[in-house]
C-alpha cells in the first residue's frame, strides 16, 4: 500500500556524513532510495533541521548546504525523485516515481529576517516548523516551559507562511506556541506527534490541543519514535503506537491522522520499524485496528484530502 511521510531527517544525516554517504542505497541511511521503494513510499518529506548548537550566524549557511545535499544527493542521481514544489505534481507522479518534498524543521536560520525566510521558502519549501525544541526570535519550543508563546516577529513569519500558502507545522512548539499559531496560522499541520494522555512527552499532544487542531482543519501525523510512544517499556512494539492511533482516531476521527516517520533522526526504534524499508509493518498493523479503507486514508488518502481542501484555500 502507498504511504505518505511527512517527517525524515535524511538531509541530516547527509550534511554530518556528507560525501561517504550516497542516497540511493547506503545502509547509514534509513531513508534511502532503496528503502522507500521496498516500503513503498510514495511521497516523502525530507526536513531541513541545523542543530542548535551550530553558531547562529553559520545556520542560515547550514540550510543552503541542505538545499545542495537535497539536490545533488536525493534529486540528480536519482530521476525517479520528483521534487514536490506545487502540489498539484502529487496527483501526477508515475509509477515509478516518488515525490520529494522539502520542509524546515525549526526557523532559527532566518534570524529576524523575513528576507532570509522568503530565500528559504523560494528553494521550494512547502512546510515549515517554527522552533525546534528550544526557544527561537519566532516563538517558545516543545523544551521551554513559559507563557512566551509567538514573539511579534513570529505573528509577521506565520504571516508571511500564510500568505504563501505554506503549511506551518507545529510538532516542536511549546504549548502556548501552539495556541498562538492555531489562532493566527492558516495551515495548520503536526507532522510527527502522538497521543500526551497515552504517553506523557512535551513532543505530544494533548486530546484537548489535537481536538483544537482538528477543528481547526489540521492533521495529526504521528510518529514512530519508541520515547513518544511509551515511557514504561524497554522495547516498544507496533501495537504500542497502534493504541496511538485508536486513541486519537476515537477523539478527533481516522480521517484525520497520517503518518510520520522520524527515520534519520531517531536512534532507537520499535520493533521490525527500524528503517524506511519496514513501512509496510505499520500498514499491516493499522489493519488489525481499522478497515482496508481507513488505513488507506492513514497511509495516503488523508494526506491527499487535507492538501485538496488546502489548494482550495489558494
Ligand atoms: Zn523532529
Amino acid at each position: 500500500m502507498k504511504v505518505i511521510d511527512l517527517h525524515c531527517d535524511a538531509l541530516l544525516k547527509l550534511s554530518l556524513k556528507g560525501e561517504t554517504l550516497s542516497f540511493v542505497d547506503s545502509d547509514d541511511l534509513h531513508t534511502n532510495k532503496r528503502r522507500l521503494l521496498a516500503g513503498e513510499v510514495k511521497i516523502q518529506f525530507f526536513a531541513i533541521f541545523i542543530k542548535p548548537d551550530i553558531p547562529q550566524h553559520e545556520k542560515f549557511m547550514s540550510v543552503l548546504q541542505q538545499i545542495e545535499l537535497f539536490h545533488t544527493k536525493v534529486l540528480a542521481p536519482n530521476p525517479e525523485m520528483v521534487h514536490i514544489t506545487d502540489w498539484s505534481q502529487l496527483n501526477s507522479l508515475e509509477e515509478n516515481q516518488i515525490g520529494a518534498v522539502l520542509s524546515l524543521e525549526g526557523a532559527d536560520a532566518i534570524g529576524e529576517d523575513l528576507g532570509k525566510l522568503h530565500a528559504i521558502l523560494d528553494a521550494g519549501i512547502k512546510l515549515v516548523g517554527l522552533t525546534w525544541n528550544q526557544a527561537n526570535a519566532i516563538a517558545d519550543g516543545a523544551d521551554v516551559n513559559s507563557n512566551r508563546g509567538l514573539t511579534q516577529f513570529g505573528r509577521e513569519v506565520v504571516q508571511v507562511l500564510n500568505d504563501r500558502d505554506i503549511l506551518i507545522d507545529v510538532s516542536h512548539l511549546s504549548e502556548k506556541s501552539f495556541w498562538d499559531v492555531l489562532e493566527n496560522g492558516k495551515h495548520v499541520i503536526a507532522s510527527h506527534s502522538n497521543a500526551k494522555s497515552l504517553c506523557d512527552h512535551p513532543r505530544n499532544l494533548t486530546d484537548a490541543q489535537a481536538t483544537a487542531l482538528v477543528n481547526k482543519g489540521g492533521h495529526i501525523h504521528l510518529v514512530y519514535y519508541p520515547p513518544f510512544i511509551r515511557n514504561d517499556k524497554e522495547q516498544v512494539t507496533i501495537e504500542d503506537l497502534m493504541q496511538h492511533f485508536v486513541h486519537l482516531a476515537n477523539l478527533v476521527g481516522v480521517q484525520h491522522l497520517g503518518l510520520g516517520s522520524d527515520f534519520d533522526g531517531i536512534s532507537i526504534f520499535i520493533k521490525d520499524l527500524e528503517n524506511a524499508s519496514h513501512t509496510q509493518n505499520i500498514v499491516n498493523g493499522l489493519k488489525r485496528h481499522f478497515s482496508e479503507e481507513e488505513v488507506h486514508g492513514i497511509a495516503e488518502n488523508n494526506f491527499m484530502e487535507y492538501i485538496k481542501k488546502v489548494s482550495a484555500k489558494f
